[in-house]
C-alpha cells in the first residue's frame, strides 16, 4: 500500500551541502576528521570542489582570500576543538582584513559540553569564536540548516565584509528529515550585499572640499580592490586627474606605471597633500593613523573617506567629509561631480610629484639590474619584477619581512587583485593558503615570493599544491634566517634565535612530492627558472640563495620593536 512506500528522506549532511550549493558556494577548503569527514566526502560527490589541506590555518587562509577574490564567502571546514582553533586564527585574520569567510566547524555534543563532562574534543566553540569574528551562529536542528547557512552568508558579505563562524554539532549531521520538507527549509540569499548609496548632501560636501584642494591625493586601499568597481575607480582618477597611491593589495587597480600613480613619491604626497580621499583604506598603523611626521604639519590635511562601515569615520583623526556607502556607488556619485565645474589639479602639484617619482624610480633601477651572486633582495626582485611585467595576469603572493617590504615597492602590478599579501596584521603564514586558493579560484598562474621564515609557517602545503597539481611557483628568498642569517647565541650554546639550518635546500621538499625543485644563485638563473615554471604550469619551488648578511631587522617596520635601555654584561 501507499502508506508503506519508503518515504524520501534527507539529513543534516545533505542539507548543509544543498544549502551551500543553492547559494553558489562551489569550493570548500578544509581538513577532514571527526565529525565532518563524511560531509567532505559527500560534498565532493555532489560536485562541490573540496580542497583538503594539511593544517586548518592554511585552509582558512585559502577560504579568506577566496572571499577577497570573488566577493562570495570562502568556506573553511574543520573538525572540533583543535581543528577549530587552528581555523579560528584565519577567521580572525579574515575579519581584521574585511574578507568574507565562513568557518564551519563540527563540534561535540551540547549536552556534554555545557555540563563540562569531558567529551571528545570538548570545547564551547561558539563562545570562543564570538569575539574574534563578525558573527557566530549554531544550528541545532536539521530544519534550521537552511536559515543558518543563509545568515552566515549574509553576515559575511553585507556591509563591511568579515569572518563568520558556523557551529555544527556532530549530532546534527545524521538528523533525518522528510526530503520535501528539507528542500523547503533551504534559503537562497537574495541580494546578499545590497548597494549602499551615499546621501546626496554627503556627496556635495565631499565634492566642494575636493574642488577647493590645491594638492589633492587619492589613497586606494584593499577595500577598493575588493569592491570590484575597477572601471569607476579608474575613471574617477583619470577624469579628475588626481594623483593616487595604492596600498599594497590595491596595487594594480590602476597599473603601477600609470602617469597618475604617485607610488614612487609616497612620502612626498603623504606629507604635502592638502585633501586626501581614502577609498577603502583605513587610517590604521599602515598609514600612521593619519597623523604625525609622515603626514606633514598638524592641521595641514583634510580627509574625505569612502567606507561602507560608518564607525570607521573619525577612528583616528577628524574626517571632514565622510562618504558612507559601497565604493561602486560612492565613486559613481563622485564621478558624476567631475563635470565642467571641475577645476582640475594644479600643474605645480603634479609636476612636483613627477619630478620626485622620476628621481626615485631611476635611483631604484640602478640597484635592480645587476646579475650578482650571491643575490641580495634587490637583484633577486629585479628578476621577478621583469617576470610580472611580462605576465601581468599572474597572481603574486608575497610574505616575509624584507622580502615583503622590498617586493611591494619593486614589483609593479598591472591588473586588479593580483597582489595578495600579509594584510592588515602583517601576519606570516598566509603564503601557501593564499597561493592555493588563488590558483583554484582564478585558474591563473601564481608566483609566491616567500621569505624563508614566512614559508615555514605553511610550507607543508607544498604537498597539497602537488596533489592538486596547481600552477604555483614558489620562490624562497633563502638568507638562512629571520631578517638575516647571521645571528649567534652569545653564550655559544645554540644557534642564534633568528637563524635556520644554513644553506637549506627547500627545493628538495618539492621534489619529495613530485613537484619541480630548482636551486638558483643568480638573478639570471632565477628568471629562467620562474619562466620555465610558469610556462609549464607545474608545481615548482625555487630555492633562491640570498646573501645571509642582506636584510634589516623587521624590514621596514623595525621601529615597532621595543628597545631595552638596560645593558647587561
Ligand atoms: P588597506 O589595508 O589596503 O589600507 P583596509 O583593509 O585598511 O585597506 O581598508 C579596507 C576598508 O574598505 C575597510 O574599512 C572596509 O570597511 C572597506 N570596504 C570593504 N569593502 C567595501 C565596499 N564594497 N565598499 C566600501 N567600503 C568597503
Ligand atoms: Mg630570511
Amino acid at each position: 500500500a501507499e502508506a508503506d512506500a519508503p518515504q524520501e528522506l534527507t539529513d543534516g549532511f545533505h542539507l548543509v551541502i544543498d544549502a551551500l550549493k543553492l547559494n553558489g558556494i562551489e569550493t570548500i577548503y578544509g581538513v577532514p576528521g571527526i565529525p565532518i569527514t563524511d560531509l567532505g566526502r559527500m560534498a565532493q560527490a555532489e560536485g562541490i570542489r573540496v580542497v583538503s589541506f594539511r593544517h586548518e590555518q592554511n585552509a582558512g587562509n585559502a577560504a579568506a582570500i577566496a572571499g577577497f577574490l570573488t566577493k562570495k564567502p570562502g568556506v573553511c571546514l574543520t573538525v572540533s576543538a583543535p581543528g577549530f582553533l587552528n581555523g579560528l586564527t584565519a577567521l580572525a585574520n579574515a575579519t581584521t582584513n574585511c574578507f568574507p569567510m565562513i568557518l564551519i566547524s563540527g563540534s561535540s555534543e551540547r549536552e556534554i559540553v555545557d555540563l563540562q563532562q569531558g567529551d571528545y574534543e570538548e570545547m564551547d566553540q561558539l563562545a570562543i569564536a564570538k569575539p574574534l569574528c563578525k558573527a557566530a551562529f549554531r544550528v541545532l536542528h536539521a530544519e534550521d540548516i537552511g536559515i543558518g547557512v543563509a545568515r552566515a552568508i549574509r553576515a559575511a558579505v553585507s556591509g563591511r565584509p568579515g569572518g563568520v563562524y558556523l557551529d555544527l554539532p556532530a549530532k546534527l549531521f545524521s538528523q533525518v528529515l522528510d526530503a520535501a520538507k528539507g528542500e523547503r527549509s533551504l534559503v537562497k540569499v537574495i541580494d546578499p550585499a545590497p548597494a549602499q548609496l551615499p546621501a546626496p548632501s554627503a556627496v556635495k560636501r565631499a565634492m566642494d572640499l575636493l574642488k577647493s584642494a590645491k594638492r589633492p591625493l587619492i589613497v586606494l586601499g584593499k577595500g577598493a580592490a575588493y569592491a570590484q568597481a575597477d572601471d569607476e575607480i579608474r575613471q574617477f582618477v583619470e577624469k579628475s586627474g588626481i594623483p593616487y597611491i595604492p596600498m599594497s593589495m590595491a596595487k594594480g587597480l590602476l597599473p603601477d606605471n600609470h602617469p597618475l600613480s604617485a607610488g614612487a613619491a609616497r612620502s612626498t604626497v603623504l606629507k604635502d597633500s592638502d585633501v586626501v580621499v581614502l577609498v577603502g583604506a583605513r587610517l590604521n598603523w599602515l598609514l600612521s593613523h593619519g597623523k604625525g611626521k609622515q603626514w606633514g604639519e598638524p592641521g595641514s590635511k583634510k580627509f574625505i573617506q569612502i567606507d561602507i562601515e560608518p564607525k570607521e569615520m573619525d577612528s583616528n583623526v577628524e574626517i571632514a567629509a565622510p562618504l558612507v556607502g559601497d565604493i561602486g556607488s560612492v565613486v559613481s556619485a563622485l564621478l558624476a561631480g567631475i563635470d565642467s565645474s571641475w577645476p582640475g589639479v594644479p600643474a605645480e602639484w603634479t609636476e612636483t610629484i613627477k619630478a620626485k617619482k622620476d628621481a626615485n624610480i631611476s635611483k631604484m633601477a640602478a640597484k635592480l639590474g645587476k646579475n650578482s651572486s650571491p643575490m641580495c633582495f634587490h637583484t633577486a626582485l629585479g628578476a621577478l619584477k621583469q617576470v610580472i611585467k611580462e605576465r601581468p595576469d599572474a597572481i603574486l603572493v608575497n610574505e616575509g619581512a624584507n622580502t615583503l617590504d622590498l617586493a611591494r615597492g619593486i614589483i609593479d602590478m598591472y591588473q586588479p587583485r593580483k597582489r595578495l599579501d600579509v594584510g592588515t596584521w602583517g601576519v606570516m603564514g598566509i603564503g601557501m593558503g593564499f597561493a592555493i586558493a588563488a590558483a583554484i579560484e582564478t585558474g591563473k598562474p601564481v608566483l609566491a615570493v616567500e621569505g624563508d621564515s614566512a614559508f615555514g609557517f605553511s610550507g607543508m602545503e607544498v604537498e597539497t599544491i602537488c596533489r592538486y597539481n596547481l600552477p604555483v611557483c614558489i620562490v624562497i628568498f633563502n638568507n638562512n634566517g629571520i631578517y638575516r642569517g647571521t645571528d649567534m647565541d652569545p653564550t655559544g650554546r645554540d644557534p642564534g634565535t633568528t637563524v635556520f639550518v644554513k644553506d637549506s635546500r627547500y627545493d628538495k621538499m618539492m621534489e619529495a612530492f613530485g613537484g619541480v625543485g630548482v636551486h638558483v644563485t643568480t638573478p639570471d638563473e632565477l628568471k629562467r627558472a620562474v619562466d620555465e615554471a610558469m610556462d609549464s604550469g607545474r608545481p615548482t619551488l625555487i630555492n633562491a640563495v640570498i646573501d645571509p648578511a642582506a636584510g634589516s631587522e623587521s624590514g621596514n617596520i623595525g621601529s615597532l620593536n621595543p628597545q631595552s635601555v638596560v645593558v647587561r654584561k
